[in-house]
């Protein structure tokens, strides 16, 4: 997981924490599943960061990731997005996780960690995956927001809950909100 940190990943952050760069680096951390064998792998963390993604703290430090979830590297926002993904209960952190456009690649490696069950699925059976268009089969009284979703609304580039197989996220009215599966058919 951690390592010392090598010339080329020093330099490739310019010396800097990757996630808060506000400290020095002083660790490589490689991204599961991925080894140390490639700085591609890796993120150079300060003893701060490192210290908060071993013991797992929802701290106000992680405000930083805001910043490094758009790093160009996508070791960097893989472990950003993960670590705002164990925070998502705090509406700053949901915030951040919702107002980002992720590469597909980048999503699939920060929650291939994350154990899927079952396998999500559309009211006739179709599997869903990241990034499918939708139809909503039925209208949505959307919780929380003042509108409701008509049935035959498209919505894009859809995210699997990755422990809960019934439910899906995407983004109407640009609010993202949890759609059931079974309410939803896959778009070709
Ligand atoms: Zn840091």
């Amino acid at each position: 997981m951690k390592s010392s940190l090598s010339t080329k990943l020093k330099d490739r952050a310019e010396g800097q924490c990757e996630l808060c760069a506000s400290n020095a680096a002083t660790y490589a951390y490689a991204v599961s599943p991925k080894g140390n064998e490639a700085i591609e792998n890796e993120v150079a963390v300060c003893d701060t960061c490192l210290t908060l993604i071993e013991t797992g703290a929802k701290d106000t430090h992680w405000n930083c990731l805001a910043g490094s979830i758009w790093n160009t590297e996508p070791s960097v926002q893989v472990l950003s997005y993960r670590i705002l993904y164990g925070m998502k209960d705090q509406e700053w952190a949901n915030e951040i996780l919702s107002s980002v456009e992720l590469d597909e690649t980048v999503v699939t490696w920060a929650e291939s960690i994350f154990q899927v069950a079952a396998k999500h699925v559309d009211s006739n059976g179709t599997e869903l995956e990241n990034g499918d268009t939708i139809v909503l089969t039925q209208q949505l009284n959307v919780k929380g927001a003042s509108f409701m979703a008509p049935k035959g609304t498209i919505v894009r580039k859809i995210r699997l809950v990755p422990d809960n197989a019934e439910q899906i996220e995407g983004k109407i009215n640009n609010d993202t909100i949890v759609i059931l599966t079974k309410f939803v058919k896959k778009s070709v």
